[in-house]
């Protein structure tokens, strides 16, 4: 108890004893106004005639500074929710934990949020030390130390092209160094997903971890599992469409990281075979955000746990999965059986969203049906929803020499051809006897149409 009362006096005494910040001026940084996107700016300016301190904050001025372009434009301002709310006509207050609002201007939306303190040492958490709530309002200061990296504590104004900087992330990031702001372990414990962002960002930016900051992350890393799986779900896709996927999961390896994270990276890291086919759809989507083209993540799982998926479907083939002692599945059956099992198995620690796993199951589904190629099935392929996708990961699969490039090259040609070349291209129906339908009367079916459904 009395402990617990010095530390506070300690830490409210180290706090309060605070340096005014640098103003680091354009002529320094060269971020001139013109620089920030338009909404962002205008958003601040409002503020600032309002009476109301704003800046823009966070991941924009850190990548602007290394010359990226920003995702996302964040403000800062001791404006409340409420007070945003008013100012601006097309905005909406969201989010239960932390309130912000989202600012709509043109075609951007911009999160404004209202300048947060530090938790104290009484907020709740969860029994190993994750903050649960810390949503209350303070100075820019305080906003400033509550952030995760130097990097991410900068304080871009519009008005005077000056940088605010508490933390000496502008230097940092000169050096290239990720450093967390105060002591790592206790900032890791408040929020394990700091360690998964700093592997992201370090990664993103070229920067290196600082070592005060890297090494906890190998005993700590056990915390993640207390992360909501949600929340996990979104920092893995931040990760994974950061355009340095490859590079962050072998980072995440390095940093001891990996392991028990998530299912689907044991599976990548420590499985050799599988290797090669996640590499070229890492390689693969990396190329893609690199070169502004949407990614989607219903591909990127579908890729990540396709080899658990085909060893999965082995063996429901080989075996019932509900009873040993009944006839196993038919193969299409016993994928069907092998995806269910592979994404429950993920559920237990990704909240992966209904939505993507329709379009995960979809893309698996679909892969099959590739190896029909007579009659109408390979038309009938062609009319799905997701067959663009699905033929994406066809080629993958050959370039990972999972299926014979054959098969690759067939369907580009058949799409390809125009319509009489591609009626040739059919190969004969094989060895399957028609069955014949309506009592026995033969249907004027064409010797290439094996009978396919539609659809
Ligand atoms: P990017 O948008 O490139 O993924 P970012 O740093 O902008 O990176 P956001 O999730 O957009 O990431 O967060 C915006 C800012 O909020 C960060 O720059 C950081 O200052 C702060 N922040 C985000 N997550 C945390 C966290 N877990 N702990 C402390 N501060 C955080
Ligand atoms: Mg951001």
């Amino acid at each position: 108890m009395i402990r617990k009362l010095i530390t506070r006096i300690f830490s409210r005494k180290a706090s309060s004893a605070s340096r005014p910040p640098a103003l680091i001026p354009v002529s320094i940084h060269g971020i001139t106004r013109e620089r920030v996107s338009n909404a962002s700016r205008r958003i601040c300016e409002s503020l600032q005639d309002a009476g109301f301190h704003a800046f823009i904050v966070g991941g924009a001025v850190r990548d602007l500074l290394i010359g990226q372009a920003p995702k996302d434009y964040d403000v800062a301002t001791d404006a409340t929710p409420e007070e945003v709310r008013r100012l601006f006509r097309r905005s909406r207050i969201i989010g239960r934990r932390f309130r912000i609002v989202h600012v709509m201007q043109g075609a951007e939306t911009v999160e404004v949020s209202t300048f947060r303190s530090r938790h104290d040492e009484d907020a709740p958490t969860d029994e190993h030390g994750r903050v649960l709530c810390d949503n209350i309002f303070g100075s820019q200061e305080e906003d400033a130390a509550r952030r995760d990296f130097t990097v991410n504590a900068l304080y871009y104004d519009p008005a005077t092209e000056n940088i605010v900087d508490y933390h000496h992330g502008v230097a940092d990031l000169k050096q290239k160094t990720l450093r967390v702001i105060g002591e790592p372990r206790v900032r890791y414990r408040e929020d394990p997903v700091r360690m998964l962002r700093a592997v992201r960002l370090a990664a993103k930016l070229g920067l290196v971890i600082d070592p005060a900051a890297r090494r906890p992350i190998r005993d700590m890393a056990d915390l993640i599992e207390n992360v909501p799986g949600a929340r996990l779900f979104d920092e893995m896709i931040k990760l994974l469409t950061s355009g340095h996927a490859l590079k962050c999961l072998h980072e995440l390896r390095d940093a001891g990281l990996h392991t028990g994270l998530l299912p689907v990276l044991d599976a990548i890291l420590d499985d050799p075979g599988g290797a090669r086919f996640i590499t070229l759809a890492l390689e693969n989507t990396d190329r893609r955000v690199r070169e502004g083209k949407p990614v989607s993540p219903g591909f990127l799982f579908a890729a990540l746990l396709w080899g658990q998926v085909l060893r999965q479907w082995e063996r429901t083939r080989a075996v019932h999965p509900e009873n040993p002692d009944w006839p196993p599945p038919k193969p299409i059956p016993a994928l069907f059986m092998a995806m269910e099992q592979v994404l429950d198995a993920q559920a237990e620690k990704l909240a992966i969203t209904r939505r993507i796993a329709g379009d995960i199951k979809e893309l698996w589904a679909l892969q099959p049906r590739f190896e029909s190629r007579s009659g109408q099935k390979p038309y009938a392929l062609l009319t799905q929803p997701r067959f663009k996708a699905a033929y994406d990961f066809l080629l993958l699969r050959a370039e990972a020499e999972e299926i014979p490039s054959e098969l690759a090259h067939w369907w580009n040609d058949f799409l390809d051809a125009d319509g009489p070349a591609r009626a040739e291209m059919l190969l004969p129906a094989q060895g399957k006897k028609r069955r014949r339908r309506g009592g026995g009367k033969k249907r004027g079916a064409s010797p290439a149409s094996d009978g396919a459904a539609q659809g």
